[in-house]
């Protein structure tokens, strides 16, 4: 959701277009750059959440940030901004941050794995919160992390017992195809595959995208759900599958010139499904 004039005016967007879980940036995504959030701006943030009936709300970090750096001065620069991203969240009263696993782009995938672990294990004990910090799948491609289960679960079990209950994962529909994980032709094996490695537990949040790119192609541009390399089927099944019945989904689709129009067609088709089964 757009927070143009201020991350008050999202839970109003989200009821517009008949949403009742929302994303949005708690700052501006591309620059490092964040205004203090005011008491004023959480408690009328609160009071519009829960007039418009915002059952879960999260947030996405920034495209800066990169947990998993090599380099130690962008690492610390990110640990920052990430501890202000949680920071904000918190003050928001956000349920989840989502972030990217981060780029090893030194090639070493396991050390760029066990820093940004030890980056989010510092995040989580600076920043006590009922906010939890999802994982997002990626479509991988270079030294990009996270594009298997696995890295997934090598992440989450480096972080500590009693913090580890404050990371799950989010699932996004056009990553993990993208990636190579045929949710067309093999729904259960993806599900079982992802079960086996993190725990479906772990798994709190669906961003739900169709891809432009075809599967394994490690690219990252998503499309109106049943417009694109996925079509409908895996959407029909994520919406009437029982074990995510009460995991909130969001659409991170294409906005082009008609938002409303054509996010109310999105989730109107989604719904759809449901009601069919
Ligand atoms: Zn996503």
């Amino acid at each position: 959701m757009s927070t143009a004039g201020g991350v008050v005016r999202a839970p109003a967007r989200a009821r517009e277009i008949g949403a009742h879980v929302l994303q949005l940036f708690t700052k501006q995504p591309s620059r490092w750059h964040a205004s203090e959030l005011t008491e004023e701006d959480s408690s009328s943030f609160h009071a519009e959440r829960i007039k418009h009936k915002i059952a879960s709300a999260a947030a996405h970090d920034s495209y800066l940030t990169n947990l998993a750096s090599p380099d130690r001065k962008l690492y610390a620069r990110s640990l920052e901004a990430f501890v202000g991203e949680l920071e904000r969240c918190d003050r928001l009263g956000l349920d989840f941050l989502v972030c990217h696993p981060g780029s090893a782009t030194n090639g070493d995938r396991a050390s760029g794995l066990a820093r940004n672990a030890d980056a989010i294990t510092e995040a989580l004990t600076r920043v006590p919160s009922r906010t939890r910090v999802l994982l997002e799948t990626t479509a991988g491609g270079g030294n990009r992390l996270g594009a298997s289960f696995e890295e997934l679960a090598v992440l989450i079990e480096r972080v500590p017992g009693t913090l580890r209950r404050r990371l799950a994962v989010c699932l996004d529909t056009c990553h993990i195809y993208t990636a190579g994980y045929d949710l067309v032709s093999d729904y259960d094996g993806v599900m079982d595959h992802l079960d086996d490695a993190v725990g479906l537990r772990r798994l709190r949040l669906f961003h739900l995208n169709d891809s432009r790119h075809p599967l394994g192609s490690g690219k990252d541009r998503h499309e109106h759900i049943g417009r694109g390399a996925l079509g409908e089927g895996p959407f029909r099944r994520i919406m009437t599958d029982p074990r995510f019945v009460d995991v909130p989904k969001i659409i991170e689709t294409p906005k082009e010139a008609d938002r409303v129009a054509l996010d109310v067609r999105n989730l109107t088709l989604l719904r759809s499904f449901r009601e069919g089964d």
